[in-house]
């Protein structure tokens, strides 16, 4: 059933503190409206029940990417068309563009943004994986202030973030480590273009002399929530590569992930994909 339209208001917004002042209003009065590719998707089918949103769109204090020696800053408003073309993301973060590129169709890109893909939750989202294993940190400001936090913890259940009814997302950083990272991004879906993940994998890894001196791994739509595999990384973090690690890393990313059976996938084809793209990943790192 498609929704009754004159029962939402937007209201259209272009400080940031008339945003913020509106959030901090009513608890969960007004709820922000980014690029709508989320919210348009369940008003069209009659399943948006929040009524009050403020248009966050043309606020230019979540718009941009910077870049400085430490950090590349990443505004909440930043598209995907924005983040696959730029080009010290290309150069230094290629899984965040490969995650952009492969999200949507062309008119999703240009209007769907980083903050939205964020705030929105789902386990399935394709970009948390890369932000993830760039220890990517979030900035969450309201009328009280604005605090940072790491996106890694950010979410602990299903839909259930660290994000109060009066903050927005404001901005990412990505530490820039100068590391000589092996990186490796698979979205796996019923097709090539505009499905949702059955699987999502990120991954980096450095290798000196065929041991590997760090490792991070994040995941997509096996568990409630997008994670770090930390248990695996650990698992793995300054050992030698050989069949027998690689094995022993299976066995506990098991222990990591809970996939379930949906409209898209089984929960054993989610667990067999995930070893899968676990064991291609380690074996394209240099074994000597
Ligand atoms: C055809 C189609 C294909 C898609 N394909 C993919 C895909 O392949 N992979 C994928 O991951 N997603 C996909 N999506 C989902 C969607 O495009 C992304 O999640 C997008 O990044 C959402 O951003 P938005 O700005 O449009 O969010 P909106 O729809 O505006 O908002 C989404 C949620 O986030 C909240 N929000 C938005 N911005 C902020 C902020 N700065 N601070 C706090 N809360 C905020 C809103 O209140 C709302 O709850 C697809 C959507 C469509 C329609």
């Amino acid at each position: 059933m498609r929704a009754y339209l004159p029962a939402y208001h937007l209201k259209a917004a272009t400080d940031l503190a008339t945003v913020l002042r509106l959030l901090s209003e009513e608890s969960g009065g007004w709820k922000p409206f980014a690029g709508g590719t989320d919210l348009m998707v369940l008003l069209d089918a009659g399943k948006l029940p929040h009524r009050d949103f403020v248009n966050i769109w043309n606020l230019p204090e979540l718009s941009g990417i910077e870049v400085t020696p430490e950090y590349v800053t990443l505004g909440a408003l930043t598209t995907y068309t924005e983040l696959r073309r730029h080009e010290t993301l290309l150069r230094e973060f290629p899984l965040l563009c490969q995650a952009a590129a492969e999200t949507g169709g062309i008119a999703t890109q240009n209007r769907g943004t980083l903050g939205g893909n964020v705030a929105n939750g789902s386990p399935a989202a394709d970009s948390p994986p890369a932000l993830l294993v760039y220890d990517a940190e979030l900035e969450l400001v309201s009328a009280r202030g604005a605090r940072w936090r790491p996106l890694h913890g950010f979410y602990s259940g299903y839909k259930q973030m660290d994000l109060r009814s009066d903050e927005l997302i404001r901005r990412f950083r990505l530490p820039r480590s100068g590391k000589d990272w092996k990186q490796y991004y698979r979205k796996v879906g019923t097709r090539r273009a505009q499905a949702i993940s059955k699987v999502c994998f990120a991954a980096a890894a450095s290798v000196a002399d065929g041991r590997i001196t760090d490792i991070r791994l994040a995941f997509g739509s096996v568990a409630p929530t997008v994670f770090r595999a930390t248990a695996t990384e650990q698992s793995l973090r300054g050992e030698k590569i050989s069949a027998a690690l690689l094995s022993a890393a299976r066995e506990t990313l098991a222990t990591e992930i809970a996939p379930i059976d949906d409209v898209r996938s089984t929960a054993p084809y989610r667990r067999h994909v995930a070893h899968n793209l676990l064991a291609q990943f380690l074996e394209m790192l240099p074994s000597r």
